[in-house]
């Protein structure tokens, strides 16, 4: 339904409201799509001098388009002649390696994940238990909810090739949603999700929020339920806490069998650590092994990032792997860990998203009251959560001025004031961003 030809085409016909025809067909006549993947779309173009041109002048605005079209971002990827053969012949491996590493065997157990492994591997089996369906894996951000999803969907391909497995992100299960909504194909959406015989959901939270998702998922939800198909989510809280949630979808996630994981703890990070360097080919000493564990105790994705540089700065440097060599690395991404600041472009399309708006409309004059709402939302968490001026957030707001911007902040804080669920749709809406940024 989602052909890159197809969002091609919308995107020109955006663009063509502020281009001329002329200036399309200079630049535009000899594109084709080639693919679009994940979050990022392939357009080629024959020449190199076009290349150029479009990457300097036009892909802010095309990405704006695509913005516009999912309700998120998009990235995208102008191939002349060369990288279009580069892509060709790189595609026979699969789009996103590092999700192939996500197997059971890569998984490394311990304390904190010992039960929604033990959990993820019985579900991975294949034959959907009553105890274990649907199953809700949760925990925080890095710690392996996404590995062990992808290794229950690794698992059942491999033993049952014919199963139809859906393996789908909450908030690319939302982007669908309004898109069929939008181009009236809602019989198509509901064909690939309900005929599934696995229904995967990644990051489940995002669905919270409006009305009509939590619908559609329910009902999705229910007929795979009734007929008797495993189910999997993950999520960064668990049910209880997932505030913005319909009682019966909450009743009916809270009867899952759930599953959480923990940050985990000093052996296991260890033996991640050793894990990681081994893959790689490398083996830490102890007392290196030992300071990356003590020093980064949050979270896998941390670990593994560390043991990644660690090893990427020998091979450039020539750097012995000590704990003095390996500290001084290091140093930078503690500090960075507390420093990540979303950017505004993520905080507007959350916020949009979770009233089933889109960013421009966020951005531009409707005054209906979700669009107001929602913009005042977005301009009270820019303000919070990263450093801009009124006078900066007016101007992304389609150059209001920052005495609108105070006053939207203040009837927020106002709101936040005067009634207590509101502050759940804040918060919500705030751990959206965060687990993206
Ligand atoms: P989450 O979905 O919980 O945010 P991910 O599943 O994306 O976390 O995990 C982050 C990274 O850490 C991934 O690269 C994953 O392979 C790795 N990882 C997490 N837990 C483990 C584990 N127990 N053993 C090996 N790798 C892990
Ligand atoms: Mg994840």
């Amino acid at each position: 339904m989602n052909s890159a030809t197809d969002v091609w085409g919308r995107v020109l016909n955006i663009l063509s409201s502020d281009l001329t025809e002329t200036a399309i067909s200079t630049w535009f006549d000899d594109c084709r799509a080639i693919e679009l993947s994940d979050s990022r779309l392939f357009i080629h173009t024959p020449s190199v001098f076009k290349k150029s041109v479009i990457e300097g002048r036009f892909i802010g605005t095309i990405k704006s388009a695509l913005c516009e079209i999912f309700s998120g971002e998009y990235d995208v990827i102008i191939l002349d002649d060369d990288g279009l053969k580069a892509m060709t012949e790189a595609s026979s491996e699969p789009d996103y390696m590092y999700i192939d590493e996500y197997t059971f065997e890569n998984f490394v157990v311990g304390n904190s994940n010992k039960f929604a492994h033990a959990a993820a591997l019985a579900v991975g089996e294949g034959l959907p238990k009553q105890g274990y369906n649907p199953l809700f894996i949760y925990g925080e951000s890095g710690l392996g909810k996404t590995h062990l999803l992808h290794a229950i969907r690794h698992s059942i391909s491999k033993k049952y090739p014919h199963y139809r497995i859906a393996c789908v992100k909450g908030d690319e299960f939302l982007n669908e949603l309004i898109l069929a909504i939008q181009q009236g194909k809602m019989i198509e959406f509901r064909e690939k999700y309900r005929g599934a015989d696995f229904f995967l959901m990644d990051d489940i939270q995002f669905i919270a929020g409006k009305i009509e998702t939590q619908n559609e998922f329910f009902n999705t939800f229910n007929t795979l339920y009734e007929l008797g198909k495993q189910i999997v989510f993950t999520s960064d809280r668990p049910p209880s806490e997932m505030h913005r949630l319909e009682d019966r979808l909450k009743t009916r996630l809270e009867s899952s069998l759930q599953a959480d994981i923990q940050p985990p703890d000093d052996a296991l990070r260890v033996a991640i650590i050793r894990n990681k360097a081994e893959q790689l080919g490398v083996t830490f000493p102890d007392d290196v092994t030992n300071y990356i564990a003590e020093n980064l105790i949050s979270n896998v994705r941390q670990l593994e990032g560390a043991v990644k540089m660690i090893i990427a700065y020998r091979d450039i440097m020539d750097d012995d792997i000590t704990v003095a060599s390996v500290t001084s690395r290091l140093k930078d991404m503690f500090k960075g860990i507390k420093e990540l600041i979303p950017t505004t472009e993520t905080i507007i399309s959350e916020t949009a998203k979770y009233y089933l708006l889109t960013p421009e409309n966020l951005k531009g004059q409707s005054r209906t009251r979700d669009t107001a709402l929602a913009r005042q939302i977005a301009m009270f968490l820019i303000r919070k959560m990263t450093n801009l001026s009124l006078k900066d957030i007016g101007e992304i707001f389609d150059g209001r001025d920052h005495s609108t911007v105070l006053s939207s902040i203040r009837r927020i804080e106002a709101t936040l004031r005067e009634k207590t669920e509101f502050s759940k749709i804040i918060s919500d809406i705030t751990s959206n961003i965060n687990s993206i940024t």
